[in-house]
């Protein structure tokens, strides 16, 4: 038996179709035209394109050879598992040129062992790029920790947080003991990075490469989206040894404020 179909939507006439960009189309009442004022900021998507052509021009002045570099290698010596978070690009944070990061980003900069997503990422940096570090970095005030620990419904995600909300109750009591909501969630902030770290250290990919010697450093830092600072969470896993040494971040302490 067929499905009803659904109604046909009307198709926009001719006159109502916006001339600008995506951007205006998705949500055409919801926002205000922005004015550019802010650097980098845009209203249609032809924009972009110029800014981009501006861009590569400008690299290409600075070295005449970025790109044709650039097209037949990269050797990034970093993978940076982060937030999707638009405030949190990699490597404009830390300054770093296109080729010089190996970057995966998700919600909550969440690595579990189910996600084939970022165990390919990893298993890429790790096996064929031989990258040197793995960064896992949250940020103070994520709004995907933030909603794992209320009780409410957002939907699909609901799924993905349920991750994140396995990491509150596996240290309930110490948040449970924090009355402040804002240090409360630095520290969630923070558990949560080092969960992260944990499952990256936890994969055969990176167990694998210290077996047969290979330089592979796994990391914990957290960004503070107020002053552009990252805070060095004191998590740096070299060896399968070390492992435990994570929960070092987990006994209540934060440096969300150094
Ligand atoms: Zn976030």
């Amino acid at each position: 038996m067929a499905l009803p179909r659904p109604p046909r939507r009307a198709r926009p006439t001719t006159s109502t179709m916006p001339t600008a960009g995506v951007a205006r189309v998705a949500r055409p009442h919801t926002r205000p035209r922005r004015p550019p004022t802010v650097p980098g900021s845009f209203n249609t998507l032809p924009e972009l394109l110029k800014a981009n052509k501006t861009w590569a021009a400008n690299m290409v002045k600075l070295d005449p050879n970025f790109f044709a570099n650039l097209a037949n290698q990269q050797s990034p010596q970093l993978l940076w598992i982060g937030c999707s978070d638009s405030r949190v690009p990699a490597n404009q944070i830390i300054n770093l040129a296109p080729g010089e990061v190996f970057v995966h980003r998700n919600i909550a900069n969440v690595v579990n062992h189910g996600d084939l997503n970022a165990l390919s990422v990893l298993q890429y940096a790790v096996d064929v790029l031989k990258v040197k570090h793995v960064i896992v970095t949250g940020h103070y005030g994520c709004g995907g920790v933030a909603a794992s620990m209320t009780n409410q419904q957002f939907g699909l995600i609901d799924n993905w947080l349920r991750t994140i909300k396995d990491v509150y109750q596996a240290n309930e009591a110490k948040l449970d003991a924090l009355k402040d909501p804002k240090a409360k969630l630095d520290l969630m902030v923070e558990l949560n990075v080092a969960n992260s770290v944990r499952n990256v250290c936890a994969t055969t990919i990176v167990q694998n490469a210290w077996k047969r010697g290979q330089e592979l450093s796994v990391h914990g830092w957290c960004y503070r989206l107020e002053d552009g600072v990252i805070r060095d969470l004191d998590i740096c896993i070299s060896q399968p040894e070390q492992i435990s040494r994570i929960y070092n971040v987990m006994s209540g302490k934060t440096v969300a404020n150094a």
